[in-house]
């Protein structure tokens, strides 16, 4: 679930990579402060865990996704850096404070929730999710947005997220049809249409966002078809990004595709009636995740 977030830090990978793709070596900014902060509170984000190559930039301007429910995944996406040993560890009752004393000493405005997936927990983690979703909100001014598992499609489950009232809810689709059991083994495209069904229906002015890959070895026209499936789910935000390989051994890059090709791609999702669309080759699902929500918001009300 974690979404397109891999890494250029491989030497093999780097060498491949296109002049299009530039990543952002530097830590400046508040990248100190952000790294201490996440380290005192005990707490992981998925810009480490999957090894994002946007991570110095959003460290550099004071933000990061956290990732709850531990650093552990309990799947095998085989694009995904985050790892999946030792086993997960108990839910930390705890944790929900700690991302809320985060945010506080960030001074977030906007707060983007992950976590791995925890299918061995009776509720998959809903409940710590919803718990986050809660203190979160007690905070002044602040915007929440989650990005699920899937639950495995568990309608309660879903539901219990939704119910706790986040702004935005995500959910990665992460590839089209065919390339779904291969590449992600323990999910299933359906299933995660409904769990965004699920969103869409719960509350009419709720954003309801996924996010897609390319450069797995999709064509096109199953990316097309992809979009067009979200937005009958009721999606109506998107991030499309370009697929990096973590190391080796993950899922090898099938094409680059190039600045140009993901404005088409943009343009394509914006005619299908999606709100607010992010592309392009460095796009990941929660970056600047605050920008797309607000311009969501516009062509909402405008
Ligand atoms: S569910 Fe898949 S994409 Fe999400 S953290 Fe686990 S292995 Fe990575």
């Amino acid at each position: 679930m974690i979404s397109n977030a891999s890494n250029v830090h491989s030497r093999k990978a780097t060498q491949r990579l296109p002049p299009w793709i530039r990543v952002r070596l530097r830590a400046d900014g508040q990248f100190s402060k952000v790294h201490e902060t996440i380290r005192a509170g005990g707490l992981h984000t998925v810009c480490e865990g999957a090894r994002c190559p946007n991570k110095l930039e959003c460290y550099n301007r004071g933000t990061a996704t956290v990732m709850i429910l531990g650093e552990t995944c309990t799947r095998r996406c085989r694009f995904c850096a985050v790892r999946n040993e030792p086993p997960p560890h108990p839910v930390d009752p705890l944790e929900p404070a700690r991302v809320v004393e985060m945010a506080r000493t960030l001074g977030l405005r906007y707060v983007v929730v992950t976590s791995v997936t925890r299918d061995d927990l009776p509720d998959g983690g809903a409940g710590l999710f919803a718990e986050t979703i809660i203190q979160l909100k007690r905070l002044e001014g602040v915007t929440v947005e989650v990005l699920t598992p899937d639950f495995q499609g568990k309608r309660h489950l879903v539901e219990a997220v939704l119910a706790a009232g986040p702004h935005v809810f995500n959910h990665n689709l992460e590839t089209v049809r065919r390339l779904q059991p291969d590449v992600r083994p323990q999910a299933d495209y359906e299933r995660s249409m409904q769990v965004l069904r699920i969103a869409a229906a719960w509350l009419p002015k709720l954003i309801v966002k996924s996010g897609l890959m390319v450069g797995l070895g999709e064509t096109d026209d199953e990316l097309m078809a992809a979009l067009a499936d979200l937005r009958s789910a009721g999606c109506r935000s998107l991030t499309i990004g370009q697929y990096l390989a973590p190391s080796p051994r993950h899922w090898p890059i099938a094409r680059f595709v190039p600045p140009e090709r993901f404005e088409h791609y943009r343009r394509c999702a914006l005619a299908m009636g999606f709100l607010a669309v992010a592309a392009g080759p460095l796009v990941r699902s929660s970056y600047q995740a605050d920008q797309l929500m607000a311009a969501a918001q516009t062509m909402e009300n405008g």
